[in-house]
């Protein structure tokens, strides 16, 4: 099957993208992996504009997106993307055992988190070891909970498992503040009693054998290096997802991030957009609202680029969609 736009991604950007390349009559394929993308683990979002002063779940919003998307005659299928081959403005892509073949492609491929590195860390994944506070949080009501990280993403993590009834929250932070987190989510936790902060050091070892029992600690808090806790969310970042990105040829930054020209989101390949958390558009601020922002602006470059280039790729039958 034949497009003018293949989309890569299930998340704000992707859907962005998709309802802005159907507002310009492309025919547009959405693969997608997972649903929502990181939206789904951000609990209430508070600065997407337009959603009130309380916000909007995460879940809710990528739900409209997604809804929005395919009333425009979006097609979407789940999967995962892998390329087959890349030709100037004539790329084909896989999804299991469907190929799809387009002039365009944007990524929106997102974020992976970071780990920890500790020995037994994958073994206690899901057993005392999360990295999803609005997925796993509920699990943890009465109990006693670390959050690992110092930016706004542990800060919000730590607000929702008290939201969700956890007894006690330990902040274990490298620095010696938080001050990378939004001011409005610290003041919040700052706001809060059954927290404990601590800074400067660092998690060296998980004990537990089928569940997680504790942590052990670089330095000793309270004169102790072994900490009790029955869960422990790990907040520390994610790392752009680069597999499809590497396969097509596309240039990273110093940080691992897609290099685009932030007026179109070109990639240094032809044919290929960028939107995102993936990208180091939007000076690397890493949100929503921004992640949507390029989606749009990629969707725009796509429909120039099809426009300017029709007729290079061969296999691409050019689009009915009125
Ligand atoms: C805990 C937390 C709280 C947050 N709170 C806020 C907040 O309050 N406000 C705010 O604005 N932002 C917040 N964010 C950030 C926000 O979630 C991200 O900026 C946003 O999700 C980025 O959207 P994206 O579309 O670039 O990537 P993602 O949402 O990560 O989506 C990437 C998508 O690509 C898919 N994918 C990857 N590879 C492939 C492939 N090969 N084939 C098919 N699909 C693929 C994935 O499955 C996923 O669906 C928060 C993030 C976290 C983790």
């Amino acid at each position: 099957m034949s497009y003018d736009t293949i989309i890569v991604g299930g998340g704000a950007a992707a859907y962005s993208a998709a309802i802005y390349a159907a507002r310009y009559n492309l025919k547009t394929l959405i693969v997608e992996k997972d649903f929502g993308g990181e939206t789904l683990l951000a609990g209430v979002i508070h600065n997407w504009p337009g959603a009130g002063k309380d916000g909007i779940d995460g879940f809710e919003l990528m739900k409209k997106m997604k809804d929005q998307a395919e009333s425009t005659g979006v097609e979407i299928v789940s999967g995962e993307a892998s390329l087959v081959s890349m030709k100037k403005h004539c790329v084909k892509v896989k999804v299991g055992k469907k190929e799809f073949v387009s002039m365009t492609l944007i990524l929106c491929v997102g974020m992976e988190h970071r780990k920890l590195g500790l020995d037994h860390e994958d073994d206690l994944k899901g057993n005392g070891v999360h990295s999803c506070a609005t997925c796993d949080g509920p699990l943890y009501k009465g109990k006693k909970v670390a959050v690992v990280g110092g930016g706004d993403s542990a800060v919000k993590s730590a607000n929702q498992l008290l939201d969700m009834g956890a007894a006690q929250v330990y902040m274990i932070v490298r620095e010696d503040n938080l001050e990378r987190a939004e001011p409005a989510n610290l003041d919040e936790l700052k706001a809060r009693k059954d927290v404990t902060y601590v800074y400067e050091n660092e998690i060296v070892e998980l004990k537990g054998d089928k569940k997680l029992s504790g942590v052990v600690l670089r330095v000793e808090f309270e004169g102790n290096k072994d900490l009790e806790i029955d869960g422990l969310f790990v907040e520390i970042g994610s790392v752009p997802r680069d597999d499809l990105p590497k396969q097509l040829g596309v240039k990273f930054d110093e940080r691992g991030q897609i290099n685009v020209d932030p007026y179109t989101m070109a990639t240094n390949v032809d044919g290929v957009f960028a939107a995102g958390d993936v990208t180091n558009g939007a000076a690397g601020f890493k949100q929503i609202v921004t992640a949507s922002a390029q989606g749009a602006i990629a969707a725009t470059s796509a429909y120039k680029d099809t426009k300017e280039h029709a007729g290079f790729c061969t296999l691409h039958v050019r689009s009915n969609k009125k």
